[in-house]
């Protein structure tokens, strides 16, 4: 049923324009995706919900647009250089790649038992716990030379030929300039994030915020992961949805706390299923190198297995205790001071940070996928998205029920009419019934019909997708329905 549902959402998807393979007529790029026609209005609605939501309903919010390339130096200074990086190892045999730490997991106990003693000199009881293979990965990354395979690794069971563990940067590297050299190395941002760090002083001076108050950004971000895959989840280049919050120090615990409760529900006003939604806090063995305590909102995605890491479970966003980390690592690198004058506490602080970090592409695919749903009608099969009114990407299609006596002339009319307030599309083509199907699989809420009766009356027939009920409503209501309808 699960990797059924991938598949049935990924043709869905682009039979209906949401999201296409990238570079398709060359053989596609692995795991970099387009989005069509209704699939850059859909992240267009969630992008906009979240402006709205973070920035313009806020009065200590406010926005910024910083440079995808930036000065190297903001890599060393976040720790992206040093730290951001995966173990790899190939096994010669298979050809295949995996990350060190995975490998680990999958060992039999005895085995990494007999690994525990030898190189951490304790052996843990019964299967081992994260911080025993975190550990056991330092170890074994910090010997020089060391042979996996007098170690006796497995590889998904079978016996394997290890090359030499090695680390692998996440960066995406780049050059500017006409040279190749290490001057002209710079990186794609892996994080939008660092552009508000770098920016604090400047967006705190001209937009004259007083503790607390947060900086907003939208933006691309690229990361070469190892293990790409599900659909349009990971992938190496995506769009992220950041807000860095500027606390007193001292007071991150509450905001973070604030802050995972206003983005989880933040995530059910776009219309996701509260029960397929939880917040999970990240052992300490998960935080990553800058931050003290992260809560992960995650979805509960069909297509990932239960009994794997996530059981089921993936990352949306998530939001973390940055500590002033990120500040005083840029006031060291570059010189400067970032600490400033609050007014409202009338002494020199460097802030601390608790950051919302969401993915636009996972929030996209949750709500494909929460808006999946196939039923029988009359024998067959309906596939219907039941997206919320506020993110489907067309609001209401109209119909001429034939293309005869004034009926698409008047279709037009009306989509004319109601473009300005809504997403308004016309279709033509196919019976009717057809015409319903394909709004039903664009997640398209209404559907407006122009037949016979409303030459004669002014009336026309709108359609609910999820129940299928029509009501008859006269012509100059239509717009007053609709918008009571969008909530
Ligand atoms: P994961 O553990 O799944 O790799 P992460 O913890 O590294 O994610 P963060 O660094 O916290 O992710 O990034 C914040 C958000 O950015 C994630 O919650 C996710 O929505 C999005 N994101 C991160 N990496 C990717 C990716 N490769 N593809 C799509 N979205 C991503």
């Amino acid at each position: 049923m699960s990797s059924d549902l991938m598949d049935k959402l990924t043709s869905l998807a682009k039979r209906r324009g949401f999201v296409f393979q990238s570079s398709e007529i060359y053989g596609g790029l692995a795991s970099t995706w387009d989005y069509g026609p209704l699939g850059v209005e859909l992240k267009r609605n969630v992008k906009n919900r979240w402006w709205r939501d973070m920035v313009t309903a806020r009065e200590n919010i406010v926005g910024l647009d910083a440079a995808i390339l930036m000065n190297p130096k903001v890599w060393e200074a976040s720790g992206h250089v040093e730290q951001f990086h995966d173990p790899l190892v190939d096994d010669r045999n298979s050809q295949k790649r995996y990350r060190l730490d995975h490998l680990l997991a999958s060992q039999t106990p005895e085995l990494l038992s007999k690994l525990a003693t030898e190189l951490l000199g304790r052996a843990p009881e019964g299967p081992p716990d994260p911080d025993t293979l975190t550990a056991l990965t330092e170890a074994i990354l910090a010997q020089e030379d060391v042979d996996l395979n007098s170690l006796g690794l497995l590889a998904d069971g079978k016996a394997a030929d290890w090359t030499l563990p090695r680390q692998f940067n996440l960066m995406l590297k780049t050059h500017l300039g006409p040279t190749e050299d290490e001057g002209s190395l710079t990186y794609l941002r892996p994080e939008t994030a660092q552009g508000i760090f770098v920016n604090f002083l400047n967006v705190q001076a001209a937009a004259r915020q007083r503790l607390p108050f947060g900086i907003a950004q939208i933006g691309k971000a690229f990361r070469n992961e190892i293990t790409t895959g599900n659909f349009i989840f990971r992938t190496r280049e995506f769009e992220q949805m950041e807000m860095e919050f500027f606390v007193r120090p001292g007071q991150t615990t509450k905001w973070l706390e604030y802050w995972t409760d206003e983005r989880l529900n933040w995530y059910i006003s776009l219309g996701i299923t509260p029960g397929n939604l939880r917040v999970r806090p990240h052992g300490p063995d998960e935080l990553a190198h800058y931050s003290t305590a992260c809560n992960d909102v995650e979805y509960r995605f069909p297509f990932m297995q239960k009994g794997d890491d996530s059981e089921g479970w993936g990352e949306l966003e998530g939001i973390a205790d940055r500590g002033t980390y990120d500040l005083q690592r840029h006031a060291e690198f570059s010189g400067k001071k970032l600490s400033f004058m609050d007014p409202g506490l009338n002494e020199k602080v460097l802030p601390a940070v608790v950051e919302s970090s969401a993915g636009v592409d996972r929030t996209v695919l949750a709500l494909l996928t929460d808006a999946y749903h196939e039923e029988e009608v009359k024998g067959e099969v309906r596939v219907v998205l039941r997206l919320s009114p506020a993110m489907a990407p067309i609001t209401v299609a109209v119909f001429p029920l034939v293309n005869r006596d004034g009926m698409p002339e008047r279709a037009h009319q009306l989509v004319d009419d109601l473009m300005g307030d809504f997403a308004a599309f016309y279709d033509a083509g196919g019976s009717i019934g057809r015409r319903y199907r394909r709004q039903d699989e664009a997640g398209t809420p209404f559907g407006i019909t122009i037949d016979g009766q409303t030459s004669e009356d002014q009336t026309v027939t709108i359609r609910d997708r999820d129940s299928m009920a029509q009501e008859r409503i006269s012509l100059d209501k239509v717009k007053v329905w609709l918008r009571e309808k969008m909530g």
